[in-house]
């Protein structure tokens, strides 16, 4: 079994009506949803909010989780410093980390990664993401381009440090590109980070995302050795 624990701040469900039309569950309820209805005897999800004790994520949460995915946006300096350090302690113990959408500016990924994940943003264009590594597990079953009809427009420059792979590629209708789908390793943590999830735009019910998701959560849930 691989033990998912989903975070999220939860914030633009529950202020915003056209959200919570898209989430009514919360992203986070989306996006378990999704991987226990593909894999119900392979995954067990948790989930972990801002708002409760902790984050959420407690020793005893964090020393059952294979698989960390983080989904944060407009509460990211209302995570306290204490638990990022203690998240990145088990990230580099060997905990994996999925980092989704604007997770790119969260304290945890800064603090991993030591760079500003910096890039440039635009709402209401259109995405094609293209695979270009399609051998690695994370691209099973996943076509070499699918579209998603309105995205959130993320550009290079993206303020990173060299990704151990690159698995996909984001072209925009504006003309930018992006590294949307990128790994990292950080001690004996690996993290994916992947771009699409624009909480505005149903993206997170788009079954090449979620497949992509599931991918990553099997990939880095099995690596440990279960
Ligand atoms: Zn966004």
């Amino acid at each position: 079994m691989i033990n998912v624990t989903i975070w999220n701040e939860y914030l633009h469900e529950k202020l915003q009506s056209e959200v919570a039309a898209i989430y009514p569950g919360g992203i986070h309820g989306t996006l378990g949803n999704a991987l226990l209805a593909a894999a119900p005897d392979e995954i067990a999800v948790r989930y972990a909010l801002l708002e409760e004790d902790q984050h959420g994520l407690t020793e005893d949460v964090l020393n059952n989780t294979d698989v960390l995915i983080w989904w944060g946006h407009m509460a990211h300096d209302k995570v306290s410093d204490d638990i990022v350090e203690r998240v990145k302690g088990h990230v580099e113990s060997g905990m994996n980390l999925i980092a989704l959408h604007s997770a790119h500016h969260s304290k945890l990924m800064k603090s991993l990664l030591g760079t500003t994940l910096d890039l440039k943003w635009r709402h209401g264009d259109s995405e094609r993401v293209w695979c270009i590594n399609p051998s690695h597990p994370i691209a099973e079953g996943v076509p070499e381009c699918f579209e998603l009809p309105l995205e959130e427009m993320y550009g290079e420059p993206f303020d990173i440090p060299a990704p151990d792979e690159t698995i996909f590629l984001g072209w925009f209708s504006g003309g930018e590109v992006f590294r949307s789908g990128v790994t990292f390793t950080a001690g004996k943590g690996r993290i994916f980070y992947f771009q699409p999830g624009h909480e505005e735009y149903p993206i997170y019910h788009d079954k090449n995302v979620q497949r992509v998701i599931l991918n990553a959560v099997k990939w880095l849930g099995k690596r440990n050795g279960e």
